[in-house]
């Protein structure tokens, strides 16, 4: 039985909804029309990251540790790349491996380098070298005589790019994934995984172009098209799930924290700084001609020398910390509180701590910017590593921002149309034993274990989500349940 799971980055299902009834899309018509689906409800707040290593473990951040495509290091003003830290949870694809199951992994932004599985791994597009790329190690040639282009080039210069340039670049990155995922699909395989970015990257920049983002909906149509074919000529009771790891919406209310931080005479710089100096990494390095070439994707830019450079620009911060309460790094919606003890130059006490978060949430709610304690959104051993306050991306803050020096606390978002959102994810699952025409609704923790439970694999204890027995047939789950009781008996009788 061969299963296969397709991320498609930011893929809305109110979008391929409507454009599925129209006739727009006929391979999504068709997958939803013979399948079940429905809205996937994202992790808070609905990055990138964290939102993969939430779908693919089916568990919440604060068990994973990953809060964020870089983090504040614990007891200091630095920042980390996500995966340097912890011990990394077992991803679904782990779990099948080691049940002896063969799998392949390709383009999963959160598997920065590839590892060793039953089967073959390809790395991101945050993997910072070709060395750590692929597993096994000889996988690299062949993508070398597949030419494939990982799109590491198109970050750098994602907000530069004209248009049309954009909108080719994105269509040529899908294009190499299918190259090289029909090639893994050659091999023996029973579980795989590949990730489409196109749809993130063009809802980012033309999301007010809905022509233009028909195109790239049409073009993920028409290699799901070929993708099926393929795996039904390979097996024809195959199961193909479709997950996004969040939705998208308009960019029309950046809300800048810090600017309302330093308003609050919570936050205190050292100088006036312009309108993008303190904006993460380039908080200390504002020049206009960097920003627009870089922009937004400086996150993903730690991979480059030039992060490294301006890693050490931000060293000399404007931030006073020795007065400062409270302070966001980036544009990731995350409050840190200045603790005594804790942060280097920290000044809030522990006894004011509680106080400090509680005011900082009830002022927030004064201008209808919902925001939340750590531990009201995330449990497990790692929430003492997540900000202490998390706001929430909604119709009133449509993405965050570190920027200051604009004079008021919401600005227009200029070089992002569009920003994720959490609650039009798409879930779509199709095929044998899946029932038709039917929706449901699902959370990002419940793919992992719904593609356990397929395989008949018993799901981790631990996880935050749950089976999706609402897609299966009748006939099938009876069947899976059986299994499952077996197992159970089994091991209660000591047999296994
Ligand atoms: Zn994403």
């Amino acid at each position: 039985m061969k299963v296969m799971l397709i991320g498609l980055d930011g893929a809305c299902i109110d979008l391929i909804g409507r454009w599925a009834c129209d006739g727009k899309l006929p391979t999504f018509a068709r997958l939803m029309s013979e399948g079940s689906y429905g809205n996937l409800e994202s992790v808070i707040p609905p990055l990138t990251i964290p939102a993969w290593n939430c779908l693919t473990t089916g568990k919440n951040p604060g068990k994973t540790g990953i809060f964020s495509f870089v983090q504040k290091e614990f007891g200091s003003y630095e920042f980390k790349v996500y995966l340097e830290r912890f011990i990394k949870e077992r991803d679904v694809w782990d779990v099948l491996s080691a049940h002896g199951k063969r799998v392949f992994v390709l383009n999963a932004p959160n598997v920065i380098s590839a590892y060793p599985v039953n089967g073959n791994m390809i790395a991101g597009i945050l993997c910072p070298s070709e060395n750590l790329l692929t597993y096994p190690r000889s996988l690299r040639w062949k993508l070398e005589e597949l030419n494939y282009n990982r799109g590491s080039g198109y970050l750098i210069s994602f907000l530069a790019a004209e248009d049309r340039t954009l909108s080719k670049t994105l269509m040529e990155i899908t294009e190499s994934n299918c190259r090289v995922l029909f090639h893994l699909m050659e091999d023996d395989w029973e579980f795989g995984f590949v990730v489409f970015t196109e749809l993130d990257g063009a809802q980012h920049k033309f999301w007010e172009n809905e022509m233009l983002l028909l195109r790239h909906y049409r073009n993920i149509d028409r290699k799901l098209k070929e993708i099926l074919d393929k795996l039904h000529k390979q097996d024809d009771e195959a199961i193909v799930i479709i997950a996004s790891d969040h939705g998208f919406g308009p960019n029309k209310r950046v809300f800048l924290v810090n600017e309302w931080l330093a308003r609050k005479n919570l936050l205190k710089l050292r100088r006036k700084t312009s309108a993008i100096a303190f904006n993460s990494f380039i908080r200390a390095f504002g020049e206009d001609r960097i920003l627009s070439a870089l922009g937004v994707f400086m996150r993903f830019s730690f991979l480059t020398p030039l992060y490294e450079c301006l890693l050490r620009r931000a060293v000399s911060t404007p931030v006073k910390w020795e007065k400062t309460v409270a302070f966001s790094y980036g544009n990731w919606g995350t409050i840190y509180i200045n603790l005594k003890g804790r942060e280097p130059n920290g000044i809030v006490e522990e006894n004011e701590y509680e106080a400090m978060r509680s005011s900082i949430i009830k002022e927030l709610s004064k201008i209808s910017v919902k925001a939340h304690r750590r531990e009201e959104i995330y449990h497990g051993e790692y929430v003492e590593h997540a900000p202490d306050v998390i706001i929430e991306i909604d119709e009133n803050v449509n993405s965050v921002s570190g920027k200051v020096g604009y004079n008021r606390e919401f600005i227009r978002g200029s070089l992002l149309s569009g920003y994720h959102s959490r609650d039009n994810g798409t879930f779509i699952a199709y095929g044998h034993g899946i029932k038709e025409k039917n929706r449901i609704s699902a959370s990002i923790y419940d793919v992992a274990p719904t593609i356990l439970y397929i395989f008949g694999v018993p799901v981790p204890m631990d996880v935050d989500g749950r089976v999706l027995r609402e897609i299966f047939r009748d006939d099938i789950y009876m069947e899976r349940r059986r299994i499952t009781t077996g197992i159970k008996a089994l091991k209660e009788c000591g047999r296994i």
